[in-house]
Parts: structure tokens; C-alpha cells; sequence
């Protein structure tokens, strides 16, 4: 089973410790160790090195491969052939096992059986600006927290000590009784207000001068929030342990969401940048430059290469003057112009004619005379299509209610509107 002979080592000890022989039986091995540890656990005051030996030993020759190992080679075999953990199991999950993984002696009388309850995250949103997530910032935050109080060390009183709660026998919780009827009767369980579902208060006479018996006090902190380059709407900045402090509880933490303030001029899509502009027709016919305004007040020229036409609805990107990425700030996204083209409302016909010379013939033009005879004349006139959209839909949904009515389910639905 292994590269090399071990060297004998000790293989009696685990016997001893369980106190049987190195023959027992399975049954034997389990009677022993429950007496022992019983006897030997440190809520009931017994030595938790003693308690942790007899879970190792209970462990090992509860398993008969390893306790086929244990009697040829010893202890040290073990270890090295379980990677020298020694199999290292919770010696209070060994011993819990035995009672249905709860405690034999009750949840309230053991310490390891209250388990430590993780507090609360408290969840702050930090507006920012885009600038702020382009650039990077730090933001310095005042907050009031609850933390242990020092002068008592969380137990609220001077002397350390507490009683059982007498509005809930020290159970935390209280049983109310509402009556629903004149046989029905509903029962709920809440936490006790007296105590705060602790179970415990404290003397008046003993209360702790600087908590009051609260066991906290308030604190203010301030905390500084490094936004840094290039961070998301909705990314959280986590202070680990940050949040209120109470006995018996792993603090939480206290976490900020970032939330982007929108801008007024600049959207901002992942590492991309977008920014509307809307160009006049001789603009976007004959060329055009403007400056634009970065994130970081830097003046950018931008303007369209010669002969070059921008068609409504067309989109021109300059590389690396997007965002920041996160974490690595020197890498740029694009950033991307969204043109809009003003055409104007009406030409003079002298506008007309200038424009007919020197643009691409029209091929209305090209129709004759005969073509044109044929046709019947029209007439256009201006719409606007949301208003009709909109127009169409309140019809059909009109349409809709009518019919409804006329079905019996809908009269029906009156009837009982009107009871
Ligand atoms: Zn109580
Ligand atoms: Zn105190």
C-alpha cells in the first residue's frame, strides 16, 4: 500500500485513550466513545484536548481500513497516507453525529450549539458622475455604526453576568394567540420584545454604564471610497467587516453600489462612449468640423475628411477616446458619434435651380409626356406617424372593450361590481 515500509510507530495509544481492547467490536468502540465523551465534553467542562483525542481515536478504528492500517503500522502510517491531516475532522461534528447532529444536552446549554449568525450586509448606493468613473475618484463617506462596546466587551453588564429573560423563560421567542373565530384560533411565534429574542437580560443594578445594556454603541466612521478608473453603473465597492457589530455575530460587510448619474451630453455603453450631433445638410454635404468636450476637459477636433458626405442616421467612431477599462486604465474603448442631418424646410426656387446644376439629375425628368397622360394626379400631405400609431391602437383597443361587453362574462363582471 505504500512506497516504503513505514517505520514502526505506535499502535495501542487510540485503544487506550477509548479505553478497550485492541480486539473490540464495532459496538464496543461506539459504546465507549459515547460514555467518554459525554463525560469529557468541554460544555460540560471537560478538557477539549481530551475530547478532541477520543473524536481522532473513535475516528480512525470506526473505520475498518483505518484501523487495519493504524494496527500494522501505527499512528505516523496514517498520517502520511492521509496526507497528513490525520483525518481531520470537526471532533464536535464526530461527537454530534452520534445524537442526530444536534447536542444531547440541549440547545440552550451548549456554546458551539448557538452557532455564530452572520450579520447583515448594509447596502449603501453611491451616485457618481461619468467623469468620476472615467477619471477615478475617491469619495469620503461618513457613516454611524454599531460596534461592540468596549467597556463590558458586548455583555452588557459589569459583572459579565446576565439572567434568563422572565417574558420568555430565556427561549428568545414568545407565543401569541390570535383568535380568527369562535373556534379558530391562530398561534405565532415572534422574537421576545422584552429581550430582543436574546434570552438573556440584565439587572438594572448591573446594566453597564457606557452601552446601557445594549451591549453596542454607536460609532462614526468614515470611509473612503476608491472609484477607480473605468468601474461600472451597479459595481460594488465591498468593506469587509464594516457593517454593525453585535455579540455573537460575524459583522457583515458594508457594500456601495455604484450608480451613474446619467449625462447630459455622453452615454456610455461598456467601454464605449456615445455622443448625438446633428449636422446641417450643407454640412453634411460639403464637410464640416466642431470641437467636442471630453470627460476629462480635453478639447477634441473633429472633422470630416474632404469630399466626404454623412449621410441621417449615421454612426463614425474615434478609437481609444472611449471609457477606461477597469483595471487596466490605459486601454480605451471607442468612442462613437451618432449623426443626426437637418434638412431644411422649404427651397425658393432660385435655391431650386442653383442645386438642380450642380446635383445628379432627377429621374422624374426622364418620364414623357405620353407616360405622364396616363396617370392620375395625387396629393401629399404631411402625417405624423406617432400620432397615427397611436390613433390606430386606441381604436382597436376600443373595439376590443366593445365586444367584450357583449359576452355573457362581462355582463357577468357588472353584476358583481355593482353587489
Ligand atoms: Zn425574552
Ligand atoms: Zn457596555
Amino acid at each position: 500500500m505504500f512506497g516504503r515500509a513505514p517505520k514502526k510507530s505506535d499502535n495501542t495509544r487510540y485503544y487506550e485513550i477509548l479505553g478497550v481492547a485492541k480486539n473490540a467490536s464495532q459496538d464496543d468502540l461506539k459504546k465507549a466513545y459515547k460514555k467518554a465523551a459525554i463525560k469529557n465534553h468541554p460544555d460540560k467542562g471537560g478538557d477539549p484536548e481530551k475530547f478532541k483525542e477520543l473524536a481522532q481515536a473513535y475516528e480512525v478504528l470506526s473505520d475498518p481500513e483505518k484501523r487495519e492500517i493504524y494496527d500494522q503500522y501505527g499512528e505516523d502510517a496514517l498520517k502520511e497516507g492521509m496526507g497528513g491531516g490525520g483525518g481531520g475532522h470537526d471532533p464536535f461534528d464526530i461527537f454530534s453525529s452520534f445524537f442526530g447532529g444536534g447536542s444531547p444536552f440541549g440547545s440552550g446549554g451548549s456554546s458551539r450549539g448557538r452557532r455564530q449568525r452572520r450579520g447583515e450586509d448594509v447596502v449603501h448606493p453611491l451616485k457618481v458622475s461619468l467623469e468620476d468613473l472615467y477619471l477615478g475618484t475617491s469619495k469620503k463617506l461618513s457613516l454611524s455604526r454599531n460596534v461592540i462596546c468596549s467597556k463590558c466587551s458586548g455583555k452588557g453588564s459589569k459583572s459579565g453576568a446576565s439572567m434568563k429573560c422572565a417574558g420568555c423563560q430565556g427561549t428568545g421567542m414568545k407565543v401569541s394567540i390570535r383568535h380568527l373565530g369562535p373556534s379558530m384560533i391562530q398561534q405565532m411565534q415572534h422574537a421576545c420584545n422584552e429581550c430582543k429574542g436574546t434570552g438573556e437580560t440584565i439587572n438594572d443594578r448591573d446594566r453597564c454604564p457606557q452601552c446601557k445594556g445594549e451591549k453596542v454603541v454607536q460609532e462614526k466612521k468614515v470611509l473612503e471610497v476608491h472609484v477607480e478608473k473605468g468601474m461600472q453603473n451597479g459595481q460594488k465597492i465591498t468593506f469587509p467587516g464594516e457593517a454593525d457589530e453585535a455579540p455573537d455575530t460575524i459583522t457583515g460587510d458594508i457594500v456601495f453600489v455604484l450608480q451613474q448619474k446619467e449625462h447630459p451630453k455622453f452615454r456610455r455603453k461598456s467601454e464605449d462612449l456615445f455622443v448625438e450631433h446633428t449636422l446641417s445638410l450643407t454640412e453634411a454635404l460639403c464637410g464640416f468640423q466642431f470641437v467636442l468636450t471630453h470627460l476629462d476637459g480635453r478639447q477634441l477636433l473633429i472633422k470630416s475628411n474632404p469630399g466626404e458626405v454623412v449621410k441621417p442616421d449615421a454612426y463614425k467612431a474615434i478609437n481609444d477616446e472611449g471609457m477606461p477599462m477597469y483595471q487596466r486604465p490605459f486601454m480605451k474603448g471607442k468612442l462613437y458619434i451618432h449623426f443626426t442631418v437637418e434638412f431644411p424646410d422649404f427651397l425658393n426656387a432660385d435655391q431650386v435651380k442653383a442645386l438642380e446644376a450642380v446635383l445628379p439629375p432627377k429621374p422624374s425628368s426622364q418620364l414623357t409626356d405620353m407616360e405622364l397622360d396616363e396617370c392620375e394626379e395625387t396629393t401629399l400631405h404631411d402625417v405624423n406617424m406617432e400620432e397615427e400609431t397611436r390613433r390606430k391602437q386606441q381604436q382597436a383597443a376600443q373595439e376590443a372593450y366593445d365586444e367584450d361587453d357583449d359576452m355573457p362574462g362581462g355582463a357577468q363582471r357588472v353584476q358583481c361590481a355593482q353587489q
